[in-house]
């Protein structure tokens, strides 16, 4: 069985391995969810690692990715060096074979475009949207629209358009299984994994039954703070 890049990343994020792997940079000023630091790339002051996923990016000259990429971008490890060497410091055992890396970039990919779709469907669902007409007056939606982050899915021409301009390949849009044309209309809802990366979509009407679920908690989550004493 192939070891999941993830389950390494979610070891290596909770023991804050993070400060560990970008300690050379110098002094890691913590902002929110982000520490800043100097740019390994640049040397610009703008070098930003997230806390809560595997993810940097440098916001002056642009570089960015994960903790592999890193190790191979700035260490310059190779692939497997990389891999091995994240996995048995989250003490993992590692078990890929050739296809590993192929998967993984593949895998990659995938929730790049994933990024890119949750954009694309956010940007869709307009104020003046039949979705959000929907969702405000038929279904009494309010906060929830925002915090569960939800969408609508345009046309599959615009979906793909978009994605092409992206950079994205017509094999990376067909594999990503969006590429549905059922899916004209609907109102999409992310699913993030544990490191908070868009992992799938969950489309109408299946989305109302995890938002029915979800208003609940909110209505509970926001009570306080909604009744001021
Ligand atoms: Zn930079």
């Amino acid at each position: 069985m192939n070891t999941d890049i993830q389950d390494i990343y979610n070891r290596l994020l909770s023991s804050h391995y993070y400060e560990r792997l970008f300690s050379d940079l110098g002094n890691l000023k913590k902002e929110g969810r982000e520490l800043i630091t100097q740019c390994p790339f640049c040397e610009s002051d703008r070098f930003s690692i997230s806390t809560t996923k595997p993810l940097w990016k440098c916001w002056s000259c642009g570089e960015s990715g994960d903790y592999l990429d890193y190790l191979q971008n700035k260490e310059r490890k190779d692939f497997s060096e990389a891999l091995i060497e994240l996995a048995e410091i989250a003490g993992i055992e590692v078990n890929f074979d050739s296809d590993y890396q192929k998967s993984y970039q593949k895998k990659k990919i995938k929730l790049s475009l994933f990024e890119e779709a949750q954009t694309l469907f956010i940007n869709s669902l307009t104020p003046d949207s039949p979705q959000s007409n929907y969702l405000i007056h038929t279904r009494k939606y309010g906060e929830e629209i925002k915090l569960m982050q939800l969408g609508a899915y345009p046309s599959t021409h615009k979906f793909e358009n978009y994605l092409l301009q992206k950079g994205f390949s017509e094999e990376e849009i067909r594999d990503s299984g969006l590429l549905n044309s059922k899916l004209k209309g609907r109102i999409s809802i992310p699913y993030p994994n544990q490191s908070g990366v868009i992992s799938g979509f969950s489309f109408s009407p299946e989305v109302f039954k995890y938002l029915g679920l979800f208003s609940s908690l909110i209505v509970l989550k926001l009570k306080p703070e909604i009744t001021p004493d």
